[in-house]
């Protein structure tokens, strides 16, 4: 049975302190990979949970048409642009290779519309990576056949689907993964060697030694779009930090749902927008 995610567990293991001489290298630097004509600004939503959970800087980068776009709507941001495809999706790493040099959290897949695709600039780039990396949306689906690349990651893996995404990954049926999702959470954590979470209105969070925990909070407003882009920069921000994978993914499901339990008190059940969770992050980690 897995640990309930509360406020306690959350002081058991505290986020990290910055003295106050700290300046933005030392807070981290991530690097979002992701975004296809499709979903053009979802990578935003991403970059902007990223800053509100504390990473000194948020890189984008995106098929070449969004990145003058994406620029103007997160100045606080570097943007370069990738190769794109006819169809809108990111066609190849370009150089992100070169830029990907002394990152502190590599994220891939947010607002990609392509399996293919994320498949594609997987197999390209994973062998170059150093660093911790984090798989969303489409890249989790196209790491379906690269189990052996994840799990040899030398900085480690962050994954986070959602029930359908994980069907994808492990070629499981849905039903199934639903009826037994901490046994599966489990089970594929150990054999990727990553942090996975199945996400939906229960959350699982399972490590690769052995360790689980259960967030039910949150709240149905959650369940809108771009919500799991914000998990995602929230848990990338947060690594960048220096807060281990496990630990960062946990905080991070916690801040999201949280963020959500806030709005939903002010505004109503539902009808806020994902783009609204990140402001409310820093009180909620001030908070604890
Ligand atoms: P995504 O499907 O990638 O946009 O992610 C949706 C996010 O919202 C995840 O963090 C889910 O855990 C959360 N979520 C979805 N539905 C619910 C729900 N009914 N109650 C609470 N959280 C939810
Ligand atoms: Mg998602």
């Amino acid at each position: 049975m897995s640990a309930v995610l509360d406020a306690a567990w959350l002081r058991a293991h505290p986020l990290p302190v910055h003295p106050e001489g700290t300046d933005k290298n030392a807070r981290g630097r991530v690097l979002l990979v992701g975004g296809s004509l499709t979903v053009p600004g979802g990578l935003v939503l991403t970059a902007e949970a990223a800053f509100r959970a504390g990473a000194g800087k948020v890189q984008i980068a995106v098929p070449e048409p969004l990145a003058v776009p994406t620029g103007m709507a997160m100045p606080e941001s570097g943007v370069f642009a990738l190769p794109v495809s006819d169809e809108g999706e990111i066609a190849g790493p370009g150089g992100l290779i070169d830029r990907m040099d002394g990152c502190d959290c590599l994220v891939i897949g947010p607002a990609m519309a392509s399996n293919e695709a994320a498949a594609g600039l997987l197999a390209a780039i994973l062998p170059a990576v150093e660093g911790l990396v984090i798989l969303d949306a489409a890249a989790i689906c196209g790491a379906g056949g690269l189990h052996d690349a994840v799990a040899g990651l030398p900085g480690g893996a962050i994954l986070t689907p959602h029930v359908g995404e994980m069907a994808q990954l492990t070629g499981l049926e849905a039903d199934d993964i639903e009826n037994r999702r901490e046994e599966v959470a489990a089970d594929y954590a150990r054999r990727l060697n990553a942090v996975l979470l199945i996400k939906g209105s229960t959350t699982v969070i399972a490590s690769p030694d052995g360790e689980a925990v259960i967030y039910g909070g949150g709240g149905i407003g959650l369940a809108t779009g771009g919500s799991g882009d914000v998990l995602t920069g929230i848990i990338a921000g947060l690594c960048a930090r220096g807060l281990p994978a496990w630990e960062a993914t946990c905080w991070g499901v916690w801040l999201h749902g949280e963020a959500g339990r806030r709005l939903t008190e002010r505004m109503g059940l539902m009808g806020f927008l994902a783009r609204e969770l990140p402001a409310e992050i820093p009180a909620l980690m001030r908070g604890i």
